[in-house]
Formats: structure tokens, sequence, C-alpha cells
């Protein structure tokens, strides 16, 4: 399996995810074909996801530029079209109470108003294009899995109330049986806004938009070398190359540390895999996840579930390390048992669909979207954490904006940083199984705490 600490692009060789989406969605949208030949572009956004498709539509739609995406595989073949579905207030994984104490009040309320938008711009996006992608009624828990954690949820509900003027608020155990019944639920926090849907559908639906615009996108056309000469990038692929003077980077988890040695080693590629189970009885919907809303809980490596319209459970977190591991069936064992400690019920439940994607975790666990330093009009952004539905379609316009050469203004200032380099890359593997044994000692600590 494609690891992007190991290969140099996602090859042919690499099957399409073996996912619920993949299954349901049908045929994906006509696109332009490989590149052919040698051509030119005012723009090249590498990579199909939704950070590269939101690019792409918004330099064709917004800035009158004609943008060529070149990406690997098919358009949202990454984690945009693989992911658990939740659309929320959310990008990288900080909590709010670590951000507000180690950037203070004023750049979290603008991250917060920032990640707001984020939302704001999927619905958007979604009425703007008539996208049809099975939306689900709006309502987010964050669920606590220990009784240790109950009060630290009150602590937040405070925070994004006063702090945010955000009307988070805390659902207790007792009143937790509508939303959520089974094991490891001693309270929520409740976010009204965020909602599921189809991801795939999504993305193909921006992916159509960006093309009626004008973008083209190029599928199959992996960059396996990038060359810069006087300003001038030329990208190989292939079937052929393209010559341009700006380049958006939109490869996020999938971004091989081979790609260019600017940007390698400032994100680390985390493996994150779902389980979907059969169809669900009525008595196992009710002894479950009664209520369709997105749910994930307060472990250190914690699980995201939703129930599905069709009555499946989908259900999520991570596990395998490197790719070379990461379809040992250990791993969907480790998910399954997960999910009956949590739902008794599903016992014996048959799991139809099992995946997995590379989500891109920076030093300081948040985005960027940031020009490149010491590189000709190179624009990157990426870094959300396994958080990125909503904030990568967001950061998808600010490249879009910083490669027409226009500023990003934002009082949030860590995101248009450059993402520091990690230290060691050669033991980052070693030093992330270290960190996984760490968490999981940490959260069988918390289990066992009152
Ligand atoms: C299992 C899983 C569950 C998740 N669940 C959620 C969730 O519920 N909510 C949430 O907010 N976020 C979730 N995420 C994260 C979210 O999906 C991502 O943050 C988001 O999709 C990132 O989009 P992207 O366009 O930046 O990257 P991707 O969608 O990963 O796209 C990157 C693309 O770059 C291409 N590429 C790589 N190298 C090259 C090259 N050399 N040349 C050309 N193309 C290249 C790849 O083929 C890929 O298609 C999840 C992720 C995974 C894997």
């Amino acid at each position: 399996m494609y690891d992007p600490l190991v290969h140099v692009y996602p090859n042919e060789k690499q099957p399409d995810p073996a996912s619920y989406w993949m299954a349901i969605s049908g045929p994906g949208p006509e696109d332009d074909g490989r590149v052919e030949g040698d051509v030119d572009a005012d723009v090249v956004v590498i990579g199909g996801g939704y950070t590269g498709l939101s690019a792409a539509l918004s330099l064709a739609r917004d800035h009158g530029l004609k943008p060529v995406v070149l990406e690997a595989r098919s358009s949202a073949w990454g984690c945009s079209g693989r992911n658990g579905s939740f659309a929320r207030i959310s990008g990288g994984r900080v909590a709010a109470a670590t951000m507000v104490n180690t950037y203070g009040k004023d750049v979290a309320r603008a991250y917060f108003g920032e990640m707001r938008q984020a939302l704001g711009t999927v619905r958007q996006l979604i009425a703007d294009g008539n996208i049809d992608c099975d939306v689900q009624p709006d309502g987010v828990y964050k669920v606590a899995a220990f009784a240790a954690h109950a009060s630290g949820l009150e602590r937040e509900a405070a925070l994004y109330n006063e702090i945010f003027n955000y009307p988070a608020r805390l659902v207790p155990a007792g009143e937790l049986k509508g939303a959520h019944r089974g094991a490891e639920a001693f309270g929520a926090l409740h976010f009204p806004d965020g909602f599921s849907m189809n991801p795939l559908k999504l993305a193909r639906g921006v992916h159509m938009m960006a093309r009626s615009h004008g973008a083209l996108i190029h599928t199959h056309s992996p960059v396996t070398a990038w060359h810069t000469e006087n300003g001038v990038h030329r990208l190989l692929t292939p079937s052929g190359s393209v010559r341009t003077r700006k380049v958006v980077v939109a490869t996020n988890g999938y971004t091989s540390s081979k790609l260019h040695p600017r940007l390698s080693a400032r994100v680390l590629p985390v493996y994150s895999q779902i389980i979907v189970t059969e169809p669900m009885t009525s008595e196992q919907i009710g002894a479950s996840l009664p209520s369709g809303n997105c749910m994930f809980d307060t472990r250190s490596l914690l699980f995201y579930y939703r129930r599905l319209p069709d009555g499946r459970m989908l259900f999520g977190g991570r596990s395998a390390i490197a790719g070379s591991d990461a379809e040992n069936p250990k791993h969907r064992r480790y998910l399954t048992n997960a999910m009956i400690r949590k739902f008794p019920a599903l016992e014996g439940i048959a799991i139809d669909y099992w995946w997995g994607g590379w989500v891109a975790v920076s030093r300081n666990s948040l985005p960027f979207v940031y020009r490149v330093p010491g590189l000709p009009e190179v624009f990157w952004g990426g870094g959300y954490a396994g958080s990125g539905v909503s904030f990568s379609l967001h950061v998808g316009t600010k490249l879009a904006l910083m490669a027409a050469g226009k500023p990003f203004d934002t009082q949030a200032s860590f995101l248009t940083r450059e993402p520091k380099r990690y230290p060691l890359p050669p033991f980052l593997r070693l030093g992330q199984r270290i960190a996984y044994r760490w968490l999981h000692a940490k959260d069988q600590r918390q289990a066992s705490a009152k």
C-alpha cells in the first residue's frame, strides 16, 4: 500500500479504497484524462481532493485564472473520498483550552471564526453546486468515554460559551440516551452546528463545479519530478509535463517525502481507518445510536462514529502505523472490538466494509496555508490532523487567493506560518509507535480513574 514516507507518488498499482462510499456512489464524473505532451498553465494544483478542487474552483471562478489540476489517481482518491463524513467546526486537533492558553484569546477567537466560516463554505458549496450528497441534520456530540472526562467537558462548554460566544452545551449522561446508548458514554458536549453527508459525492460535486468554471482536472497524472528554473516550474508526469509560474500543493497526508525537499518532513502521514457494518436491526439501532448525529469520543486515540442513513454503523479510529502493515486484519479487529465495547448489542454483527487513508499531522497539530519561502510562487495548504472536511475546502479558497496575488489576512497568525520540520525523519514511525503506546496507556489510566 502507498506510504508517503516510502513511495514517490501514489502509482497505478494502488487500488481504489474498498469503501462504503465507493460502493454506493456510482461512477465518477467526467474529467480531463491524463495530461499529454508538454503544456503551459497559469497555475498548477497538485492533488485533486477537497483542498485542490476547492482551490481550482476558486482560481477559475473568483480570480479568472485557468488552473490545471494534476491528480495521481482519480478525483478525491485520497482522504476526500474516503473519510468519516463529518463536516464540523474543526480543523486540526488542538483542544479549545490549549488553543486559548497557547495562542491567547484573540488568536483563538480568530481561529474559531475561520473554522465557522469553513463550515459555512461547505454549506455554500452544496447550495451553489446543488450537490446531491445526502446531507443529514445538524448536531455533533463529543462523548465522555470515561467518567473522569465528564467534568472536563463541563469546563469546555463554559469556555465555548464565554470565550467563543458559542452555544455548545453539556448533555448529562441521563439525557444522552435519545442519541447514544450502550457503554462508555458519561455525558457529552453538544455542538448544534456540524453535519454528515456522503463525502465522495461532495468532492465530486466540487469537481464538477471547478470544471464548469474552466478548470482542467487531469487524473492518472502523478507529479513524478519537479524542476524549477528562472521562476518557472516544470512538473513531470508519466504522460506529459506542465510548465507554470505558480504551484498550489494540495497533497496533504498523501504528500510523499520525495515530492520536494522543501516540503519534506513537515507533516506526518497518519493512517486512519473505518469499518462499516451490515445494516443494524431496529433493536440494535435502539440500543446503540438512536439518532443519526456525528459522534466522537474523548480518548487520546479517539473513535468517531455515526449511523448511516441505511442503518449501518460507521466506526473509525487509528491503529495502523506504516503502510506495509495497514491491511493487517488485526486493525479491523481493533476497531470491531472497540465498537462492541461501546455498543454490546452489536456483538456478532458483520463488517461489510473496511478501509483507511492518510491524514496529515503537523508538529503543532494545526493546519497551515502559506507561501513557501525559498520557492517562486509555491503555495501549500494542509495539516488538518484528520479533521479537515470543512477546513480543507476553506483552505482551498485561501490558496487560490494567495496564488492570485492577494493577501490572506487573518488574525489566526499561526495559519500562515511554515510548519516546522519533524526532527530525525528516519525515526518518525518509531516515535509514532512510542506515542501510540503512551496514549493507549493514558486512556487505560483514565478508564480506571473515578
Ligand atoms: C479514514 C478517514 C476519516 C476521516 N474522517 C474525517 C471526518 O469525519 N471529518 C473531517 O473533518 N475530516 C476527516 N478526515 C480528514 C479529511 O478527509 C481530510 O482532512 C481532507 O479530505 C483533506 O483533503 P485534501 O484535499 O487536503 O487531501 P486528500 O483528499 O487526501 O487529497 C490529496 C490528493 O493528492 C494526491 N496526490 C498525492 N501525491 C500526488 C502527486 N505526486 N501527484 C499528483 N497527485 C498527488 C492524492 O492522490 C490525493 O488524491 C478523515 C480522513 C480519513 C483518512
